[in-house]
């Protein structure tokens, strides 16, 4: 559309088509701002823009919003002095470019040249490039990528702010060069950085290699490098771009999980363990080699093949079983002892420990550590058959004990009856013929009656021993001072007559039979009083305390007993005198060590040290729970 009038005072008509031609909104105004010419594209865009018709005799400012009317005729006067201004001029949400281009006449400026560029979409691009510049470096530097460029022609080499970073300099400290890069490689990893390029240079393929870097600071980083080369219209190559990425934090979490499985594998090899892995269809996916010393196989003679194959037959039905219930029930290890198939065809006893790992990441599979307790289960069996011979030995030698007090019993209840037969005809064999037997007769006869007296003592003895150990009461709470006391009662005669002392410390409550522990000290008091020697007894009856036991010694300083019969003299019927010396039938200490046996406690007699005797004898102590 032409605007009426707008171009009436055009110097020609092909001007006027020039000016509709031109991209660019153009507007001439006078000294007065009136618009004395302006293009299609001016009046176009004012009628879209600022909804207004623009034509001749308008001033410019009529076309501004009204702020900026006065600023506007400021900047016109200043242009109108012959200064030509481009100015950004935003208009609704366009952004034009606006040259004010003083049209000078002779020497004055008549008129100025208005030029208006649309450059919103230009602006929009810069600030789109620079928001993804911004993205890029923000993305490097959260990588730990940084990039470099080398222009080939030119030389010229530029770093990203991380790739500064990763050296250790500040963005832009110091100027990036080939060398300096290159200085910063490892040295060890020099000549290969340079052949790498060097071969992309020279194939034109991209690369990607690791390389470590010294920094300024003179730490090590690992870098992940890749580049690519380009090239400019004419086939060469411009440019070699590269990336450096720092996977310092990678390579040691690496080293260090490698470092980890070296140390777990180390531990796994040279343990003397066998540790096998299991997959859920049980096969054998790892062995450890211990395999080979302890069942003759090579590890690689059992990987892959079935759990069972290591079984002895007879246990494979319950190991089976076992598996099975660990599978579905348990999370927790187990523990079972079996015997191993060895590679010769024979077992090993071992006991292993299995864990069922099945579904958890990294290592699913059943893990079986087994040890070998062969030596320990030969031991153990040996130890149950030799407890089983000992308890069919214990139960044979119950039942002969048993056998053999019951014989002494009847035997001795039985020889009563005949023995008192023969003292009662013996005595009146006495009393009838006394006058008529010479001498020898009666001493005979004495001697007849004598003996039958004695074994009558013996009988009596022999069931007292017998008896020991069955009697009817229950085992109480026991003073032994008290029985101290009875057996001096027993004795006071005897006291007096040899003028005898006893001696008695504090003496323990302890748990027994009351007729027991009264037998066995009048027993021993009755020794000491009967074995003594010139000197008037002394008697010294005390106790002490080891761990669980009480020891109680009786001392006296009789006659002695020579240490070579300290054992004999526990013996039944065992006597170091004769009956001429000391009255005695030998039983006294038989029944004491019978006593002490019932208690679980031992009986022995030692010298004393002035001579004499001491005895000894054990019993256990009291406890609060045996109450
Ligand atoms: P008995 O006194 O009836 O002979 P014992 O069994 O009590 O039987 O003693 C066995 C033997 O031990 C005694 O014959 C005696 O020789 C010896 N004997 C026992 N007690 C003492 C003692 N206190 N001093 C010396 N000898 C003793």
């Amino acid at each position: 559309m032409k605007p009426s009038g707008a171009y009436s005072s055009l110097p020609s008509e092909l001007f006027s088509i020039l000016l509709d031609n031109t991209r660019e909104i153009l507007l001439l105004i006078n000294r007065d701002l009136e618009l004395v010419l302006f293009n299609k594209l001016a009046f176009q865009t004012a009628k879209e823009l600022i909804k207004k018709d623009i034509r001749q005799g308008m001033t410019i400012l009529d076309l501004a919003d009204e702020d900026k009317r006065d600023w506007m005729r400021l900047l016109y006067e200043e242009v109108f002095t012959g200064r030509e201004k481009i100015i950004r001029y935003p208009v609704r949400n366009l952004v034009f470019k606006v040259s004010m281009i003083p049209v000078s006449g002779i020497g004055v400026v008549d008129y100025v040249l208005i030029s208006c560029e649309n450059v919103t979409y230009e602006e929009e691009a810069v600030e789109h490039i620079r928001n993804k510049q911004f993205l890029l470096q923000q993305a490097e530097r959260i990588a730990g990528l940084g990039s470099w460029e080398w222009d080939i022609p030119s030389g010229t080499v530029l770093w990203s702010d991380e790739f500064y970073r990763i050296m250790d300099f500040e963005p832009g400290e110091t100027p990036a060069t080939r060398e300096l890069g290159f200085s910063s490689v490892h040295p060890e990893d020099v000549v290969r950085a340079e052949q790498t390029l060097q071969n992309t240079l020279d194939t034109g393929e991209p690369y990607e290699t690791e390389l470590r870097l010294i920094t300024r600071k003179g730490r090590m980083k690992y870098m992940l490098c890749q580049g690519v080369v380009t090239r400019d219209k004419n086939g060469r190559l411009s440019k070699l771009i590269g990336t450096f990425l720092d996977i310092t934090a990678k390579k040691q979490l690496e080293e260090s999980i490698y470092n980890q499985n070296q140390r777990f594998k180390t531990l796994i090899e040279k343990s003397a363990d066998l540790i096998l892995q299991v997959n859920d269809e049980r096969l054998i996916t790892y062995c450890s080699p211990a395999s080979e010393k302890m069942l003759g196989y090579l590890p690689s003679d059992l990987e892959g093949k079935r759990l069972k194959t290591l079984a002895w037959p007879e246990d494979l039905e319950r190991l089976q079983q076992e598996l099975v219930e660990l599978i579905s029930n348990s999370s927790e290890p187990k523990v079972t002892e079996y015997r191993c198939m060895k590679k010769d065809g024979t077992f090993l006893w071992v006991e292993a420990t299995v864990s069922n790992h099945l579904g958890v990441p990294g290592i699913n599979s059943i893990v079986i550590n087994q040890r070998d307790i062969h030596h320990r289960k030969e031991a153990e069996e040996l130890l149950k058959e030799l407890n089983e011979q000992l308890q069919a030995r214990a139960k044979e030698l119950t039942l002969s004990n048993t056998e053999l007090e019951k014989f002494a019993y009847i035997a001795s209840h039985d020889l009563q009856e005949p023995l008192r037969m023969v003292s009662s005809f013996l005595g009146l064999l006495k009393k009838k013929y006394n006058e008529s037997l010479d001498d020898k007769g009666r001493q005979y006869i004495d001697m007849a009656v004598d003996g039958s007296d004695r074994m009558k003592m013996l009988i009596n003895d022999l069931l007292d021993y017998s008896r020991v150990g069955r009697e009817r009461e229950v085992p109480g709470l026991v003073d032994l001072n008290e029985i101290v006391e009875i057996v001096k009662e027993t004795f006071s005669k005897k006291i007096q007559e040899t003028g005898a002392t006893i001696h008695a410390g504090m003496l323990p409550v302890i748990r027994a039979r009351k007729i027991h522990m009264t037998q066995l000290l009048q027993n021993l008091v009755g020794n000491a009083l009967k074995y003594r020697s010139d000197e008037p007894p002394v008697i010294r009856i005390g106790a002490a305390q080891e761990n669980d036991t009480w020891i109680i010694n009786v001392e006296d300083n009789g006659i002695g007993i020579p240490e070579k019969f300290s054992g004999e003299v526990f013996n039944i019927f065992q006597r170091l005198h004769g009956r001429s010396d000391f009255e005695g039938t030998g039983i006294g200490l038989a029944i004491c060590k019978k006593i002490v046996e019932v208690y679980g406690g031992t009986i022995s007699v030692s010298p004393a040290k002035q001579g004499g005797s001491i005895f000894s004898f054990t019993i256990p102590v009291q406890k609060e729970t045996d109450a």
